[in-house]
């Protein structure tokens, strides 16, 4: 470690790298300080199961990467990063062999959808056609003048209300539980408002570039990112649990890839009184506990459209995933949960021995949850992919508290980086005008806390690079 350096980041998440490579470009000094043996946060690949099978232990699905306004300044492909789409982007199953999928354009998707065709194409042509206008604005600080007002006119009325409210305009139940499922990753009661943008955002990405995986794991992008910042003249430690702003060097900019309770008790008193009380009412969003299988081959869905899909969403009907939700929300773990399901193997054959494959599915729970939900999970699998369960080789549970322990900033098993709520959509951690200062000088906040919140999009990392740098320029 060095004694001074102009930027110190706590921290290597996808934002913590995103920072240190737009301050390191932009020529300053940087050094990123990791609490765990590698790098990436979230974006992290092991062996959780068996020797050769290759798991994200978090994200999987890079919905993202190609359309976030900062990995377009990033040749991550240049390093060896291939994204590989599957054909179908998410499918959801329903009983008796139906489902319905989100599969190329709007077009070949709505052909599927049956009499709801003409009015999904109604709602998704506009955002889908926009699709790069629409990411740059959501992922963009709220404060920033939005690029294709007309636009966001649009996505505001279709989003602003509930997914509950939202599927009344389709009267299918397929096409009632696709829109519900991909509104539940809001980790919201579905009649909440704005649970409905969460669903429509996500299926303009699902359209415009086909939820890819990275080959071989998440931890190939990561690893890109961290290349770049050494390249810049960055520095990275690994195994630095940084406790105290004592154990890092004297820095111009201390930036914080971590939770707002730890930016609280690492910072201390050098952050204001109203500050600390304002993050001390910050909201956790649920927890998830996660299932990672090796199974013995592809999962037998009844319904064929899920056998091609990266990610099912397993739950059954609208009604029954409001309902889990609504379990979840007021503090109860569903008998049947909805689970986020992902199947890196049907597109990525590296993750696993020829002929074998890796699983993971997550379901919400109430945060804190110390519950171990496998059980509920594999049978809610086992009911749209009969014979699932014999090609388990093995598995590795993580409730909510262990994934605080894997990372701390997964309060409570959160892994949002705070809740969705409307006003922590806009504002989040606090009420302020640029969410990345802390008030406190030279002290910044740079995770998924800040806008625009979770997933791996390097948008918060860049927010939080770009303030340091007006601070730093205005006071030289
Ligand atoms: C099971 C699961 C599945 C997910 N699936 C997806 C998905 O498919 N697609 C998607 O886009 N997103 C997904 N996400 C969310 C995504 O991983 C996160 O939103 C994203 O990683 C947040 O990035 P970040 O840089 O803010 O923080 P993190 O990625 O959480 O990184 C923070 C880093 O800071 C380190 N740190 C914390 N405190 C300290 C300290 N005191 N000292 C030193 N280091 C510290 C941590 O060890 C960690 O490495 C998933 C998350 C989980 C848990």
């Amino acid at each position: 470690m060095s004694e001074t350096c102009d930027a110190a980041i706590v921290g290597s998440g996808p934002n913590g790298l995103a920072a240190a490579l737009v301050l390191a470009r932009a020529g300053l000094q940087v050094e990123i300080f990791e609490a765990m043996d590698s790098i990436g946060g979230g974006c992290r690949t092991q062996e959780l199961t068996l020797p050769g099978f290759h798991h994200d232990v978090c994200s999987t699905v890079q919905s993202m990467v190609n359309l976030s306004p900062f990995f377009a300044d990033v040749d991550v492909e240049k390093r060896g990063v291939r994204l590989l789409r599957p054909e179908v982007a998410f499918a959801h199953p329903l009983d008796g062999g139906r489902a319905a999928v989100v599969e190329g354009g709007v077009e070949r998707t709505s052909a599927g959808l049956g009499s709801d065709g003409p009015a999904y194409a109604r709602l998704m042509t506009p955002f889908v056609d926009m699709a790069s206008s629409l990411v740059a604005t959501v992922l963009a600080p709220l404060r920033s003048p939005p690029r294709n007002p007309v636009l966001m006119g649009r996505f505001a009325l279709a989003g602003l209300p509930s997914a509950t409210h939202l599927v009344k305009r389709f009267s299918t139940p397929e096409t009632q539980a696709l829109l519900g499922g991909v509104s539940a990753h809001a980790m919201l009661a579905l009649e909440k408002p704005l649970t409905a943008a969460f669903g429509v955002f996500l299926t303009t990405t699902a359209h415009a570039d086909g939820w890819p995986v990275i080959e071989g794991g998440s931890v190939g992008l990561v690893e890109a990112l961290a290349s770049d910042v050494v390249d810049a003249g960055g520095i990275v430690h690994t195994g630095r649990w940084i406790k105290s702003l004592n154990e890092l060097p004297a820095a111009r900019a201390v930036l914080f890839d971590t939770s707002t309770e730890t930016l609280a008790s690492v910072a201390g008193d050098r952050l204001g009184a109203r500050y600390r009380s304002a993050l001390g009412r910050f909201q956790h969003a649920p927890g998830v506990c996660k299932v990672d299988w090796a199974l013995d081959g592809p999962v037998p869905w009844t319904a064929p459209a899920c056998r091609r899909a990266g990610t099912v969403h397993v739950g059954g009907t609208f009604e029954e995933v409001a309902s889990a939700e609504a379990d979840v929300l007021a503090g109860r773990h569903p008998e049947q949960p909805f689970c986020i399901v992902v199947q890196p193997s049907v597109m990525d054959n590296s993750r696993a021995p020829q002929g074998k494959a890796t699983l993971w599915a997550y379901c919400h729970v109430p945060n804190g949850s110390t519950v171990d939900m496998t059980s509920r999970i594999e049978a809610q699998i086992e009911r749209f992919a009969p014979g699932f369960k014999d090609l388990v080789l093995a598995r590795t549970t993580t409730t909510a508290m262990q994934g605080e322990e894997h990372n701390p900033n997964y309060v409570g098993g959160d892994i949002n980086g705070g809740a969705g709520t409307f006003r922590q959509t806009v504002f989040r951690p606090t009420m302020r005008w640029n969410s990345y200062r802390t008030g406190a000088k030279g002290i910044y906040l740079c995770s998924a806390s800040t806008p625009p919140g979770g997933g791996v999009h390097g948008m918060c990392g860049l927010g939080a690079a770009k303030a340091v740098l007006a601070d730093l320029t205005h006071s030289s």
